[in-house]
């Protein structure tokens, strides 16, 4: 796709990249559309940029205060001063902030966002003033950042545009974990009872839910704080297409037979899929 490969174009300069967001939104409408057919199966990994590392959530770690190491906490205010000050990013972009603080971790900012951008649009580090105090900022890179099994996080399942209801996305991410708190529609920011097509839910982590799930014949993208990333080209969890080094895996043949025999995952969890992987077969 020509158009893919204008984004991963290193020499674009930044301005060009602050647009990648709505440019790549636009170009996900266009391809899920016609997601229902299998030739498009594969090639709309492709052209939705699976394989590029784009992140939806920003995880930055407050480091020092003043020089000193950082052991407090900061507000949600604070937070956003960290990012519009600090990061000097697009107030548009953010969704929420919240505060992560637990007693194994040091104090995490993460940024929810309404938008997928290239990690290196992220500064790695930056300084900012607040309230007097002088603070240093890293960037968690988000391969580095990971749930434990046990945790509790917050997923959410962007972009269903409606397809998947919530029982649907229980009944998958029950398989994954236990549902603490129930899946719902995500609430339009800053806009009363109005809701989204994103569903969020609490599950305490069993194991890692991969990316991309192959629900009720929908490609499923499912995103939480710390989660594995997940290859493009072979489908495998902790690595990314440009370190891979298995074979090129088929949406339905393989990653839909993984689910289905090595799963265990039902036919009507699959949905249309199913049909497919079955009709291979045949
Ligand atoms: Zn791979």
């Amino acid at each position: 796709m020509k158009n893919a490969q204008k984004f991963v174009d290193k020499s674009m300069d930044s301005k060009r990249k602050a647009n990648l967001p709505c440019q790549s939104d636009n170009k996900f409408k266009k391809t899920t559309s016609s997601d229902c057919s299998f030739e498009s199966a594969n090639s709309t990994i492709e052209e939705e940029g699976f394989n590029m590392p784009k992140i939806s959530i920003v995880t930055l770690r407050v480091a020092k205060r003043d020089g000193e190491d950082f052991k407090g906490s900061l507000d949600h205010v604070q937070g956003c001063q960290v990012w519009n000050d600090g990061l000097k990013l697009p107030e548009a972009w953010l969704f929420g902030v919240s505060i992560v603080k637990s007693a194994n971790r040091p104090f995490l900012l993460e940024f929810q966002l309404n938008c997928e951008v290239e990690v290196d649009i992220i500064p790695k580090y930056c300084k900012v003033k607040i309230d007097n105090h002088d603070y240093t900022i890293e960037l968690i890179p988000p391969q580095d950042f990971k749930a434990n099994i046990g945790d509790e996080v917050t997923v959410r399942i962007k972009r269903t545009r409606w397809l998947l209801k919530p029982d649907q996305v229980t009944n998958w991410m029950k398989l994954y974990g236990e549902i603490i708190k129930p899946v719902e529609y995500e609430e339009a920011p800053g806009v009363q009872r109005l809701k989204t097509d994103e569903l969020k839910c609490v599950i305490k982590l069993a194991k890692h839910i991969p990316n991309l799930l192959p629900a009720y014949g929908r490609r499923m993208n499912v995103v939480y704080s710390g989660q594995p990333i997940q290859c493009g080209r072979c489908f495998e969890l902790n690595h990314l297409r440009a370190n891979c080094t298995n074979e090129q895996a088929d949406w339905i043949k393989d990653y839909v037979r993984r689910f289905y025999e090595e799963g265990h995952i039902s036919s009507v969890l699959l949905g249309r899929w199913f049909e497919i992987f079955k009709s291979t077969l045949e």
